[in-house]
């Protein structure tokens, strides 16, 4: 029997998730990724794209999932291609979090209430440190 894992908004992260289950010889499945592609406003009225596993593999998903969610993916590809994580350029700070420009958040209730597309969006963070905010990628 199949269980919810987690939901996504977007359903590329889910199908991220699910290869990095895969990577650990999970059988995971991505579930109703089709509703955000064709539909992403009905998407989220039915909660999102999921990601299943077999019953007998959700604790270790979880795991998984927790060090997903905590950044250790992002810490051991950073260490392999001699990055630095991605931190405040004022205080070197790694704890923040991510939000939208204003702009962008104005164009994606556009997009949503006039073309119900998915849409893009680049992520805005904000040092929970010191609460200088920036673009992601630009230090
Ligand atoms: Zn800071």
């Amino acid at each position: 029997m199949l269980v919810t894992l987690a939901r996504f908004l977007d359903p590329w992260e889910a199908y991220v998730v699910r290869a990095r289950l895969d990577a650990d010889g999970i059988p995971a499945t991505v579930a109703l990724a089709n509703h955000a592609i064709a539909d992403w406003p009905m998407s989220l009225a039915l909660g999102g794209t999921l990601v299943q596993v077999p019953a007998g593999f959700l604790e270790q998903s979880r795991q998984i999932l927790s060090d997903y969610d905590a950044g250790v993916l992002e810490d051991e590809l950073n260490e392999v291609m001699d990055l630095q994580r991605e931190h405040c350029p004022r205080c070197g700070s790694t704890d923040f979090k991510r939000t939208m420009r204003k702009r962008n958040r104005i164009y994606a209730i556009l997009i949503i209430l006039f073309f119900a597309i998915f849409p893009a969006s680049r992520n805005r963070l904000i040092c929970k440190n010191c609460g200088f905010s920036w673009n992601w990628g630009e230090d």
